[in-house]
């Protein structure tokens, strides 16, 4: 948030408005004050001077009215004594003119020259012709003061009725009255001065407490922007301010709930979405990835950032079959093929959209599932049917053209028929076993079937089968036992375990060459009794070896069936192993011979033997 700056705060601008009223309210009084105080001072002055007038003007029309001797003193004598008599104080000077304009008498002694001389000052004139006083405020030349100047006629009786003397010009000092307003007005300015500060600091101070409550919620406000929901607002009354304050934490203490829920919320879906096996790809509306998750990141291959506002169908590697619309309407899911020389992933994705009630798509959520292994099953189950179909057909067919070659006569054939027989013997005893494979395979994988273990030691039992088969061979092949001397106990069901040793034993001498060699073997490696079958038989293709396990699989196909071979052997032989906590596995060099190695767990005494 912007810093608020000093003068455009509120704070300024409240107190800027309060001194601005102060003043206007101040400047309206002063103006009133001062004119109505200039008014009455300038009022009283005149009234003075008027009381004062009407006494002159008296003595004046007596002294103009009197019959005069020559031992009386002469107009102008008598009207000098009665102006020098009057004109004190505030009055400069007193002049007495008569009708036909001429000056009799002057109270300034020092412009006594006009006397006896015409005056003709306009306001005189005007003042005979309009039979009443007049008044104007005038400069004084000489002391640049201002001055009241009042002419007055004179009537031969009391009022304005009869004829007219002469004039009263009278000049006095209305300066002082504009002195006294100026004082009056400096000490109102003064007084203003003070007014003006004390209540611009009583202003600071009132606005602040509106001030400061707002600028505390605006610093709350940021800080909440920030994230701290920790702060509080001060309340400082309940008035309207306190009130909004209190609001205002109210506020603060459900923003923090909402903030602490949604984290929350984001949490444990960032948490399931990282936890999950799936991978989840979400988009804007523009079909440009927002989200990925690790698990989609893994599968792809590929980093976050370099997914991130890329196109989906780019990120998928479907841009040439879909546009993003395209993807929006899938309805079905669809197969990625993301394997690579390394290892095999197959994943099904699925699209949802992210649809608002009005139709208006907002994104794209793709669930990434991994179908690799689910894939790998189906085609096995598919080979598997493929070939169980195969080999049962194999000998049927077979013993379907022996029984019609029978069905057509050959069974009179007493050289023939008993031939015939025998194949069709030998083909059902290869089916039974085929289907026993099956069944023992098909038990194992539905892990309903139990082992009957019991404690034998190992050498004894493995002496045991050796022996069974050097008595029983036919081929020049010879046995050699590197046997131990030691004594290890396996836990195993020996039943199971025979029918392993047989098929491993029988699958040597089944390769082995006239006059070859049969190693058994048995070692201790780290806690685990390793046994050895090797031969000096033809050997497996390199690339196969690892295959030999695998059911059905045949290194020779034509040569292992008319050994009389299901393909099956070898692949219960690993489970068998493997139920036993053991692991089986073969090393071969083609031309050179076979070695088959498997592993058992093992204890050194009989458990019975312990106490
Ligand atoms: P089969 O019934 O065909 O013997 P197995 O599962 O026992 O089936 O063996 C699978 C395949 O492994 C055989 O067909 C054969 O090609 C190969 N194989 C097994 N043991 C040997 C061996 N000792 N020497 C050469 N090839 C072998």
């Amino acid at each position: 948030m912007q810093k608020v700056s000093f003068f455009k705060s509120i704070h300024v601008k409240l107190v800027l408005i309060y001194v601005l009223l102060i003043i206007i309210a101040l400047q309206i009084i002063g103006l009133y004050f001062s004119k109505e105080l200039e008014e009455n001072l300038e009022a009283n002055f005149q009234d003075s001077i008027f009381q004062r007038i009407d006494l002159v003007q008296y003595s004046i029309r007596e002294e103009m009215l009197k019959d005069r001797d020559e031992t009386s003193p002469s107009l102008e004598q008598s009207l000098s004594i009665i102006v020098r008599e009057f004109a004190t104080g505030d009055i400069n000077e007193i002049r007495v003119i008569d009708d036909r304009n001429r000056v009799r008498a002057t109270s300034d002694i020092n412009n006594q020259s006009i006397v006896g001389q015409r005056g003709n000052q306009e306001i005189v004139n005007q003042s005979i012709a309009a039979q009443t006083s007049i008044d104007k405020i005038a400069i004084d030349a000489e002391t640049q003061n201002r001055v009241w100047i009042l002419v007055a006629p004179i009537f031969d009786t009391v009022g304005p009725q009869g004829e007219i003397l002469g004039t009263i010009y009278i000049e006095s000092n209305i300066e002082n009255v504009f002195d006294q307003v100026n004082d009056i007005n400096e000490i109102f300015a003064v007084g203003t001065a003070i007014s003006l500060a004390i209540t611009i600091i009583l202003g600071i101070l009132i606005a602040r407490t509106i001030t400061r409550p707002i600028s505390d919620m605006r610093k709350q406000a940021q800080a909440m922007s920030r994230g701290n929901f920790s702060r509080k607002v001060r309340v400082y009354g309940n008035d309207e301010i306190g009130q909004l304050a209190i609001a205002f934490n109210h506020l603060t203490n459900r923003l923090q709930e909402a903030t602490s829920t949604t984290e929350a919320e984001r949490r444990k879906l960032a948490s399931v979405l990282t936890n999950m096996t799936d991978g989840v790809i979400a988009t804007d509306r523009k079909g440009k990835v927002i989200l990925i998750n690790d698990p989609a990141i893994n599968f792809l291959k590929i980093t976050r950032e370099a997914t991130l506002n890329r196109p989906i169908a780019s990120v998928l590697g479907l841009e040439k079959e879909y546009s993003f619309e395209d993807l929006i309407n899938m309805k079905d899911s669809v197969n990625l093929d993301f394997s690579t020389m390394e290892d095999h992933l197959i994943l099904r994705a699925n699209f949802s959209v992210i649809q608002k009630e009005t139709g208006f798509v907002n994104g794209l959520i793709t669930v990434l599932h991994d179908i690799t292994e689910q894939e790998k099953i189906e085609m096995e189950r598919r080979e598997f049917v493929a070939n169980v179909s195969h080999e049962l057909r194999t000998p049927l067919t077979t013993m379907r053209s022996y029984l019609d070659a029978l069905a057509d006569g050959a069974w009179r054939d007493e050289n023939i028929a008993p031939t015939f027989l025998n194949v069709t013997q030998t083909e059902t005893e290869r089916m039974i076993r085929l289907v026993n494979d099956l069944l023992q395979l098909s038990k194992m994988d539905s892990r309903d079937y139990k082992l009957n273990r019991e404690f034998v030691e190992f050498n004894k039992f493995f002496n045991r089968i050796i022996d069974r088969f050097e008595m029983s061979k036919s081929q020049n092949v010879e046995f050699k036992r590197y046997l131990p001397e030691e004594s290890y106990f396996v836990e195993i069901d020996t039943d199971k375990l025979t029918q392993v040793i047989d098929n491993i034993i029988s699958n040597a001498l089944k390769y082995s060459p006239d006059g070859g060699n049969i190693r058994f073997g048995v070692t201790v490696q780290e806690n685990l009794l390793k046994i050895m079958v090797s031969d000096d038989g033809m050997g497996i293709p390199k690339e196969n070896v690892g295959r030999i396990f695998d059911r059905f699989y045949r290194v020779d196909r034509a040569r292992s069936r008319a050994m009389g071979g299901t393909g099956l052997g070898l692949a219960i032989a690993k489970e068998m192993i493997e139920a036993h906590g053991g692991r089986i596995w073969a090393e071969s060099e083609e031309g050179v011979g076979t070695t088959i190695f498997f592993t058992l767990p093992f204890e050194l005494d009989e458990a019975g033997e312990w106490d």
